[in-house]
């Protein structure tokens, strides 16, 4: 494995969705904007992804209202990798957001032969959960997902609320972001699903379609999983962010 971890030329295009308008956080503004500790969770995940090795450039998913401010904020990071042209208008649904990206990067005409798609909401995920997903699309498998084992008991319910059935927790796996894929397979399974109507009114398929992962499972793609990382957690509500602090202030420690 250690010729993966030299890549001899840079091959990865990042696309940070960042354009939710995080509903669930009640923060007013669109979430991938909130300040954790002085910056925000966009600029956190933008400077971790430009860290890694192999990458070409970072395509960022804005909230369209906010296009200019994101613009703004990617002059302001002053990387190599990340330009202001970079930052497309996302849509309604995350799935469209990254189909728009995506699109935004071959009209810039950017040459790169893997993706990595990474939830501006997971803002904390380190560097290294980069390289490790990047690194196993490289060593030939088409899609990545970083994924960590399970430690509560997990039941299914009914739609009273009932208790159904215990799963097997053994078996299960929470997923994480950055995602890998072969740009191949990731621009097949987003033109397929913008064909089949996904992201227009298939609403439904989009509720059951979290990832990109269930995008190219579509095409008939099984995903390889790696380990992922305990700092690729997401924020998704306001707890979260003390936790997201404690953890920084972990890292910060031990630096
Ligand atoms: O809503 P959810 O937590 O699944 O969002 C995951 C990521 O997708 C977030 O970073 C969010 O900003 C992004 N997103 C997007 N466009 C949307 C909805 C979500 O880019 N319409």
């Amino acid at each position: 494995m250690n010729g993966a971890a030299l890549p001899p030329i840079a091959d990865v295009l990042v696309v940070i969705p960042a354009a939710g308008s995080g509903s669930r956080f009640e923060s007013g503004a669109p979430k991938a904007l909130f300040e954790l500790a002085g910056q925000t969770l966009l600029a956190r995940a933008m400077s971790n992804a430009a860290g890694m090795r192999g990458i070409v450039a970072i395509v960022v998913a804005a909230p369209p209202e906010h296009v200019e401010q994101v613009r703004a904020l990617c002059g302001q990071l002053k990387s190599a990798v990340v330009d202001r042209g970079l930052v497309v208008a996302g849509g309604a649904d995350r799935a469209v957001s990254v189909a728009r990206a995506l699109t935004g990067a071959r009209r810039a005409g950017l040459e790169y032969s893997i993706v990595l798609v990474h939830d501006a909401a997971r803002a904390l995920a380190p560097v290294v959960l980069f390289d490790r997903v990047a690194d196993a699309v490289r060593s030939g498998h088409p899609a990545v997902i970083p994924v960590l084992p399970i430690s509560d008991t997990v039941r299914r319910v009914d739609a009273s609320g009932t208790a159904i059935e215990t799963l097997d927790r053994a078996a299960l796996r929470t997923v994480q972001t950055p995602q890998g894929f072969s740009a191949e397979l990731l621009h097949a399974a987003h033109d397929a699903a913008s064909a089949a109507g996904i992201g227009s009114s298939s609403s439904e398929i989009l509720a059951a379609i979290t990832d990109d992962a269930g995008l190219v499972e579509r095409l008939g793609c099984r995903p390889h999983t790696v380990l992922g990382e305990p700092g690729a957690m997401k924020i998704t509500r306001r707890h979260d962010v003390l936790l997201a602090e404690t953890l920084l202030c972990l890292a910060n420690s031990v630096t």
